[in-house]
């Protein structure tokens, strides 16, 4: 694991469904962090994306269950297969300070009934218990500081702050612990574009500070994550489909899907509005009942017959993890984007 901060091994989750049947909304995953970089996940709606952060960051509530798979971080193996009702609290002590999940949703995630500095000083609390209530607030204002908020936000109620402050207020509260690893699923979708700027550039500074060493950033803002990204991996139908330097799969997809992804963006250049993007045909699979083979098959305008019958396995080249049998035949080479538009 030299350069390794984390590695995520055969991770399986699941949605128990009514019907009695398993959903596996991520299906036998590895991942890699790099010590001190930021990895982007990026995929359609329902590829499994949130699912396998909250996975990571050790959360699963029923009806999702982790059924299989390791997580090794510094050296320290943590089964997650354990991680289901019942068991939750046997990942306690990792949570907050080992991983921590900025989690979508920051309407619904700061408890309404209380000032966020009594709020602050819980949470640090509950996972340091001889946390001083000084402590906890400065821990606080430096990272409010970071995010170019004023430091009375602390005397508000959850309310009275815009849906942009409470997403930064979430931000606050899931790095106070300094996590090894956070777990930011989708934390600039209801940001301004100012807003956002302030967000990524506390991600930014708290890894170049080694406050954390290391970030997986959700989202499927590719632009964003672009920029943002050290590394990129792309999920399709609950695994992972491609795998590299950001760079590298920005300019050199050789995955079908990641090429069909990268089309759908609008560039904000006045080519653009002569531009017909066509998207991605088709829809993402029933996943109770995924296709066989390679799942993307019926979308792809490169499948073959071997596509439909049999998973292609990760290709590795230099820098670069792609699992596509037309990847397997063009080595090295670029999956040509005007295929994926008019
Ligand atoms: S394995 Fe086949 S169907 Fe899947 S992305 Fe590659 S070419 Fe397309």
């Amino acid at each position: 694991m030299t350069g390794i901060l984390m590695r995520a091994s055969n991770l399986t989750a699941v949605y128990a469904a009514d019907s009695g049947q398993d959903v596996p909304a991520v299906d036998d995953v590895t991942l890699d962090v790099p010590e001190g970089q930021i990895v982007g996940l990026a995929g359609e709606s329902g590829c499994g994306k949130s699912t396998l952060g909250n996975a990571l960051a050790m959360i699963a509530n029923p009806p999702l269950y982790v059924v299989g798979g390791t997580m090794e971080i510094d050296d320290e193996v943590i089964d997650l297969s354990t991680l289901h009702r019942g068991a939750n609290e046997a990942h306690r002590p990792y949570r907050g300070s080992t991983v921590s999940l900025l989690p979508q949703g920051a309407m619904n995630a700061v408890s309404p009934t209380l000032r966020l500095r009594n709020l602050v000083v819980d949470v640090m609390r509950a996972h340091k218990p001889d946390t001083t209530k000084a402590e906890a607030l400065d821990r606080a204002t430096d990272r409010l500081n970071m995010l170019d908020m004023p430091t009375r936000v602390l005397d508000s109620y959850a309310h009275q702050l815009s849906g942009g402050m409470k997403q930064r207020m979430v931000t606050v509260i899931s790095t106070l612990l300094n996590p090894k690893l956070l777990i930011a699923d989708e934390p600039t979708s209801a940001l301004d574009v100012s807003s956002q700027k302030a967000l990524i550039e506390m991600l930014l500074a708290m890894v170049e500070k080694k406050i954390m060493r290391g970030v997986i950033f959700i989202t499927h803002d590719l632009p964003v994550l672009s920029m943002v990204t050290d590394r990129l991996a792309i999920m399709y139908a609950g695994k992972i489909v491609e795998n590299g330097l950001t760079e590298e799969l920005v300019n050199n997809a050789r995955h079908p899907y990641t090429s069909a992804l990268l089309s759908s963006v609008l560039d904000p250049t006045v080519e653009t509005r002569t531009k017909h993007v066509l998207g991605i045909p088709g829809s993402p699979p029933n996943l109770a009942n995924p296709p066989s083979g390679c799942r993307f098959h019926p979308r792809c305008p490169f499948a073959m017959d071997i596509c439909k019958t049999e998973e292609p396995a990760f290709l590795q080249e230099r820098d670069h993890d792609v699992a596509c049998w037309w990847a397997n035949d063009h080595a090295y080479e670029t999956v040509p984007m005007e295929v994926n538009q008019l």
